[in-house]
């Protein structure tokens, strides 16, 4: 399936926080609440992670000030996520008392020599860059709990395979007791090298005084030495065994063979025999997860692909589990689950899959409107058809969506230090890859309290108040877009199309075929939240701001810029920028230049104007889908072209969303399971 929602990391550039501020000022011997109102909410956040404990302070739900038990999540993976230590009958314990006085101050730093210091100090920033943004799930079944709880234990073995693959294990061992930060950022990124824009090149960032260089733990350190390593191994005889995605590559006799050229008798070796203890570890994990569901026949499918997993650690049978995962649905089971080695970019020559595991819920919101859509989907396409004109003509269709889920745990390979992947196609290889694999969208990321104040920060900043009183950050506007946009790419003429023999690929060229495709989609999907409110299936006002949703989310793309660093078209910021700065000349989203934003202090905003937004969807809908049926690469290029390229004035509106939006700091994303 070519299918483009792949690995889109929506994470925000990152710039100074008010992370420096003075600690606020209080009395330790002041009488309850005001024992826990010493550290403002979102400052004991940051402060938790610079003192490596898992806590987090969810919300101010009672608004008195101070974080009160209830309010308190624990935190998986860092340290003893045991709540016992800090709660106790529904009161904090002595122990979480002696932690929240240490984290009335930062870390010190006093007394270290100069390097050392610089270092720690360093470390901090590389922290502050990004802001701990919660992903949490509460689990009341005890049933559910008990596979958590296994598939916890699970993803701390990825993380130990991710640390052997990238040749890091055991390295936090070497970071002194006091040296809290530098523990948290071991375990943030998943290793001691930095990875946040202000901090990533500064040499002395890193969570190790002794700062070691990046060495694979997949091939031999002896030919990491040459830079070009990655190139020589390509080119030998034996590359294809080499270079299999499963296995990693070491020395014939153990690399002792002195007098020998380092590259001289390699051989490839499974990750199941040189990873066995973790391997084996992770099987039985998995086993006792599947376990957990015997006797459940609705749960079927997912005990199934535990057992599938559980093997392809023992013997690298994985594309056995592909199977047994790809038969696991939407509908089938509650549940998501992948684990094992899958996306190759973490490693220096992109070959080699790095472990991972993603554990999350099926959005039973998305299957909803899934099954509303299903009965009219010929509807849909004939309205696509009538909309793209011939030669296109309406065909028979079915509906291919991805499974929307709500993210559990993320590990390993899967667990960014900072941002998160929000659509995922897999696998990449083997005969479920070949007959399209499965495609997932993350839907709970960037939901929780904290993105959404973030997201309206964002929003204010650029719409005018009338727009901004009418905007609701509510997740489900979000979903419902995403689902219309996932539908449409089955609709009208898709990348399968043919206009004169050829394919969208050979008519426009691959890079703006993708683009045109997803503005499709996404034309698409405006589209037909206006036409499901003439069917009665959506009520207008919640249309409107579905609309008002799109354009943030447009917004937040063309803020990440129309091109990636090496020059490659950004699809999804093409589009944004393409149908946006239609809107702005069809008068639908005008520039107000003399107003200021809904947040009092920018000066010019965007305002919608719905009486002229229907119109001007249409519109683009008949170019975009006229424009892909009769293949019309001309004003394909021209339309592209007029919105997105530079030194227009549609271009520094441009640039004005995107240095208001970036202002905002990137989420590092922590996860907590609750038993509630
Ligand atoms: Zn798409």
């Amino acid at each position: 399936m070519r299918h483009l929602t792949l690995t889109i990391v929506l994470g925000l550039l990152a710039l100074p926080t008010s992370h420096a501020q003075a600690p606020a000022a209080a009395d330790a011997q002041a009488p309850a609440p005001g024992r826990y109102a010493a550290i403002e909410r979102l400052e004991f956040n940051r402060r938790a992670v610079e003192w490596a404990e898992p806590l987090f302070w969810v919300s101010d739900a009672n608004r008195d000030g101070a974080i009160g038990p209830a309010e308190l999540a624990i935190l998986w993976g860092l340290g003893d996520g045991d709540r016992a230590r800090f709660v106790r009958d529904g009161a904090f314990t002595p122990h979480f008392d002696t932690v929240y006085g240490k984290l009335r101050q930062r870390p010190s730093l006093a007394g270290l020599g100069a390097d050392e210091r610089l270092r720690r100090e360093v470390v901090l920033d590389e922290l502050a860059q990004g802001r701990p943004t919660l992903v949490q799930t509460n689990l009341a079944d005890p049933r559910d709990q008990r596979l958590a709880a296994h598939l916890e234990k699970v993803a701390r073995l990825i993380e130990r395979l991710l640390a052997r693959q990238n040749g890091v294990l055991g390295f936090d061992a070497r970071i002194p007791a006091d040296d809290t930060a530098s523990r948290a950022l071991f375990f943030r990124n998943q290793g001691p090298f930095c990875e946040a824009p202000r901090t990533e090149t500064n040499p002395a960032c890193n969570a190790l005084a002794d700062k070691p260089q990046k060495i694979s733990g997949i091939y031999p350190a002896s030919i990491q030495a040459d830079p070009k390593f990655c190139e020589v191994l390509e080119t030998r005889a034996d590359a294809d065994v080499l270079m299999q995605p499963f296995v990693v590559v070491r020395h014939k006799d153990g690399g002792r063979a002195a007098g020998k050229a380092a590259t001289d008798e390699l051989v490839a070796v499974p990750y199941e025999v040189a990873f066995a203890d973790d391997m084996r570890a992770a099987s039985r994990e998995l086993l006792a997860a599947a376990r957990v569901l015997d006797g459940d026949p609705s749960e079927a499918a997912f005990k199934a692909y535990l057992e599938a997993a559980a093997q392809a650690f023992l013997d690298g049978s994985w594309f056995k589990a592909d199977a047994a995962w790809k038969a696991m649905t939407a509908t089938n089971s509650k549940w998501y689950l992948r684990v094992g080695p899958d996306e190759v970019y973490f490693e220096p020559c992109s070959r080699k899959a790095g472990f991972h595991m993603t554990f999350a819920r099926i959005n039973q919101e998305s299957i909803a409107w899934q099954k509303k859509l299903d009965p009219v989907k010929a509807d849909m396409e004939a309205a696509l058809a009538r909309l793209a004109g011939p030669p296109y003509e309406a065909r028979a269709v079915g509906f291919e969506l991805p499974d929307f889920i709500d993210i559990v745990l993320n590990a390993g390979d899967s667990r960014s230090a900072l941002g998160a992947t929000v659509g995922q196609s897999l696998p990449n290889w083997g005969p479920v890859a070949e007959s399209g694999g499965r495609t997932v969208a993350m839907t709970n990321l960037y939901t929780d309290p904290d993105s959404e104040a973030t997201l309206l920060e964002q929003a204010s900043s650029l719409l005018c108040k009338a727009t901004m009183d009418r905007f609701d950050p509510a997740p489900r506007h979000l979903t419902l877009s995403t689902v219309l946009h996932e539908a449409a790419h089955n609709l009208g003429p898709a990348h399968e199309y043919r206009v004169d023999g050829k394919t969208d690929d050979q008519v426009f060229g691959g890079p703006l075929a993708t683009t045109l495709e997803e503005l499709k989609s996404q034309t698409a999907g405006l589209y037909f939240a206006d036409w499901l409110v003439e069917r009665g299936l959506l009520d207008a006002a919640d249309a409107e701001r579905t609309h008002i949703r799109d354009v943030i989310w447009s917004f937040g793309h063309i803020a990440q810029g129309m091109v990636t660093a090496d020059g490659k078209p950004k699809p999804y910021s093409q589009l944004a920028a393409i149908q946006m700065g239609f809107f702005n000349a069809k008068g639908a989203l005008p520039w107000k230049p003399d107003q200021k934003a809904a947040n009092g202090a920018d000066v010019g905003c965007f305002d919608i104007e719905i009486g002229k937004w229907k119109p001007a969807q249409d519109e683009l809908a008949r170019i975009v889908l006229g424009v892909k049926a009769r293949g019309d690469r001309v004003l394909a290029e021209n339309t592209r072209d007029q919105w997105v390229s530079d030194g227009t004035p549609w271009a520094e509106r441009r640039a004005e969303i995107q240095q208001r939006w970036l202002r905002a700091p990137k989420a590092s994303f922590v996860y907590s399971i609750a038993a509630q």
